[in-house]
Parts: structure tokens; C-alpha cells; sequence
């Protein structure tokens, strides 16, 4: 609770300029009691609506006053799965993308992730991912993909994220990938048809983040698809950098050129040793670019071999606009290039293979599942802060033991969450905004 105090000392007041729900049956409770009600959910990980009846309404006797407190209301009674339904649909998506901004802005200033920056520019990450899947129509938005005589109906989102210290990624924009984006896939292969999805899609998501945020000179990291004309003009026009994956079949005469000039330039190396790998950087600026429009462009290439104790040997390369030389290669590799997989690892793989359960349907009514899905960014959004903050550290440290022994896996910091919440009474000093305020909260950067 210090965690989002610290961090959000606002967050009630953000929850109340939700917009209006008048809602026959949820007007009987404060928005900011069924936000938090909404947010616990996927706080607590519990992986489905009837799981929050089960847990929460039917199984605790502080539940009551504990999200009182948290949410500083007066209700009386808990609210049914259907309330919830109503309430989360009712806010609408502009409702909760303004929450994420909030957040998102509230740590920007706080310079909470500056430690991340790559060459002082916030780097932003795009990743796409399926999140439904169904065997009948579920919307007229539905994207199709014919499986032998069966067709699948699913619905993919690409998400925008900005890259904090120790992994910590806060989603800073999504796009819904629909329909409309593949109307013209006759003809294409289905690989073809997804890439030029997602590429829409970014040109949509991309300058609405830059409105956001025209402060920011955001560095881009992604993923192979990038590696391409339409991409790097969208980037040009935003005033933004980028360091894309570089493979030989996205991009193979780049890639010629990458390999013919190589040799050429011997001086451009860089190696490093530490814990017993050895990691090889070479690059050459400046190659010259021809995309399928005909538009010129140099990019930067840049690669990284690596090689560990056992003898294993992984290879690396990435194209950027940043200047690659002695003193930037290491760093671009490392927060431009590598830290994009360990994102990824960290954010849709946990989000579906946990109690977050991204995958599941959390309501039958075809427009409010996206509000669902943003709704669990911002809770998880919390719960990096909670995990990766310096007090759960610091308890551990308290505790005399680490933090993986002190809570086994951090699966179970949601269970002692759903413990406390249902079983503690909380106390009021804990939620003192002014304490909160004192506290120093590190992200951990290790
Ligand atoms: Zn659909």
C-alpha cells in the first residue's frame, strides 16, 4: 500500500475523474471502490471474475473495510462480478488509457526510470502478442485465419512499453489489432498479412504516444519486422531513434553490405570479459539503405558475439540511427538490443502464464474486453513497482532472509496479498500519504 502511496500519491483522486458511471446497479458504489475492486483482480492474480466472488466476497472478513480504506470509502456491501462488469465497461477505454497516463507520467517525473535511459533517451519497446482466440465469430472486429476447414476468429494487441530499471516495463500505449488491418490480405501469405497488421498498427499507436509525451525523444527497440522503409519513416517523423533486430532475410542486400564492409574496418571492435563470458562487439556506420518506395537511408549497424564459459555461442546484431562507436556500442547492445527479450520474457509470458491469465476471457460482452486488458496493465504496472521496489528488500533484509525465501517465488507475493487482504486488519498509518512520501523507494537495477 506504501508502494502505490509512494508512487501515486494521487491515485484515489485519478480513480474519481473516471468518467461517469451511472449504472443502475453500480451506482450504489464510489468508482474508486470499484476500480480497486477491479485492479484486485489481477493484483491478487486470480485468474478469473467468479474466482473475485469466490476469494474476496464470499471468503473474508476484513475485505470490506481493508478496500474501504484503500479505495477511503463507506460501503456496506461488496459488489457482485456483474457490478464490476458494468462499472469496467462503463468507463471506457479513454477512461482507463487516462489512468495509464497518469501512472506513466507521474514516474516519468519522478525520474523513477531514468536509470534505463539508453545514451540519456527513454527507450521504448513494441510487442505484439495474440490475446483471444475462439472457435466462432466473437466480433465483427475479429482478425480470421483458416486452419484446414476450421476457421479461427482471435484478436492481437500491440503494446507499447517503456523500459524502467530492472526490468520493470511500463505500458505506455496499446493498439488493437483488428480487422480493418488485414482488409487487404487477398493474395498475401498469412505471414504477410500479420506483418503488415502489426505495421498499421504502430503507425497508429506511435504518434499518439508521441502527443502524450512531446517531451520525450523516445529510442525505439524492436523486434526483426521493423527492420524496414515504412518503419524507419515513421520513425524520422516522429523525431525518434530506433535499434532494431538485423537479420539477413528482413533485409538481405543491408545485410551484404554489412558483410562485405566488415572486414574493411578492423578498428571497430570492442571486447569485453566478465563472469567468465567473453562478449566480441564489431560495427560499421553509416551503410547506405534502398527501401521497396525507393527511399534512401543510412543506418548504423552494430553486433555482438557471445560466448560463455561452457563453450556456448550466441550471435546478436541490431541496425540503429544512435552513433555507434568505442564508447556507445556496449551500451546500445545491451539496452537498445538484449533487454528487449528479457522484456519480452517478463511481460506477455507472465502476464498469460500466471494469474494474470491474459488469455482469459474476462467478460462475455464483446466491447469490454479490451477494457480488461487495460485495466490489468495498470494493476500490473503496480505490482512490478511492489516487486522490483527497494521495501520488499528491504523486509527480506529485515527478515534476515532473501527474498526468494522469504515468499518462495514471487507468484506467492499475490497469495500473501490475498491473505492480507482478506484476513489483516490494515492498519491507518500505513496508508499515510505524508510517510509515503518520505519513503525512498529504489526500482532494483540489478
Ligand atoms: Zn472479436
Amino acid at each position: 500500500m506504501q508502494t502505490v502511496r509512494h508512487f501515486f500519491p494521487d491515485f484515489n483522486a485519478w480513480l474519481d475523474r473516471l468518467p461517469d458511471t451511472r449504472v443502475q446497479d453500480a451506482c450504489t458504489y464510489d468508482r474508486r471502490f470499484l476500480a480497486w475492486w477491479g485492479l484486485h483482480l489481477y493484483l491478487l492474480q486470480l485468474g478469473s471474475r467468479r474466482q473475485l466472488d469466490f476469494e474476496l466476497r464470499d471468503g473474508g472478513p476484513q475485505v470490506l473495510a481493508n478496500l474501504n480504506r484503500l479505495a477511503e470509502t463507506a460501503q456496506t456491501t461488496l459488489p457482485v462480478h456483474d457490478t464490476l462488469d458494468h462499472f469496467v465497461g462503463h468507463v471506457q477505454l479513454a477512461g482507463w488509457e487516462q489512468l495509464r497516463k497518469r501512472c506513466a507520467q507521474r514516474l516519468l517525473r519522478m525520474k523513477a526510470l531514468d536509470a534505463a535511459r539508453l545514451l540519456g533517451q527513454p527507450v521504448l519497446l513494441l510487442d505484439a502478442t495474440g490475446l483471444l482466440c475462439f472457435r466462432r465469430r466473437h466480433c465483427p472486429q475479429c482478425l480470421t485465419q483458416r486452419h484446414g476447414n476450421r476457421t479461427l476468429y482471435f484478436h492481437h494487441v500491440l503494446e507499447a512499453k517503456l523500459l524502467g530499471p530492472g526490468g520493470v516495463v511500463v505500458s505506455l500505449g496499446s493498439e488493437f489489432i483488428e480487422n480493418a488491418d488485414a482488409a487487404d490480405a487477398r493474395g498475401k501469405s498469412a505471414d504477410e498479412v500479420k506483418q503488415d497488421c502489426e505495421l498499421k498498427a504502430a503507425r497508429r499507436l506511435l504518434p499518439r504516444i508521441k502527443k502524450d509525451h512531446p517531451q520525450l525523444r523516445f529510442v525505439l527497440a524492436l523486434d526483426n519486422l521493423y527492420a524496414c522503409g515504412t518503419q524507419f519513416a515513421l520513425a524520422q517523423e516522429l523525431g525518434w531513434s530506433f535499434v532494431v533486430t538485423f537479420k539477413e532475410g528482413r533485409t538481405p542486400a543491408l545485410w551484404r553490405e554489412y558483410q562485405a564492409l566488415l572486414p574493411l574496418c578492423p578498428e571497430n571492435a570492442l571486447a569485453r570479459r566478465w563472469d567468465g563470458r567473453v562478449q566480441e562487439f564489431r560495427w560499421v556506420n553509416q551503410l547506405a539503405y534502398r527501401d521497396s518506395e525507393g527511399r534512401a537511408w543510412h543506418v548504423n549497424a552494430l553486433e555482438c558475439t557471445e560466448r560463455t564459459a561452457d563453450g556456448a555461442e550466441h550471435y546478436f546484431a541490431w541496425l540503429t540511427w544512435l552513433p555507434v562507436g568505442r564508447k556507445t556500442v556496449e551500451e546500445i547492445a545491451q539496452k537498445g538490443g538484449r533487454y528487449r527479450w528479457k522484456i519480452e520474457n517478463e511481460g506477455f509470458n507472465r502476464q498469460k502464464n500466471s494469474g494474470l491469465n491474459l488469455e482469459h476471457v474476462y467478460t462475455t460482452d464483446p466491447e469490454n474486453w479490451k477494457a480488461y486488458y487495460l485495466l490489468l496493465q495498470i494493476a500490473f504496472l503496480l505490482t512490478q513497482l511492489l516487486e522490483r521496489g527497494s521495501l520488499l528488500r528491504r523486509l527480506s533484509a529485515e527478515a534476515g532472509r532473501p527474498l526468494w525465501k522469504l515468499f518462495g517465488s514471487l507468484k506467492n507475493v499475490a497469495r500473501r496479498l490475498l491473505d492480507s487482504v482478506r484476513f489483516v486488519a490494515w492498519e491507518e498509518p500505513w496508508f499515510d500519504a505524508h510517510q509515503a512520501g518520505l519513503l525512498r523507494i529504489e526500482l532494483d537495477s540489478s
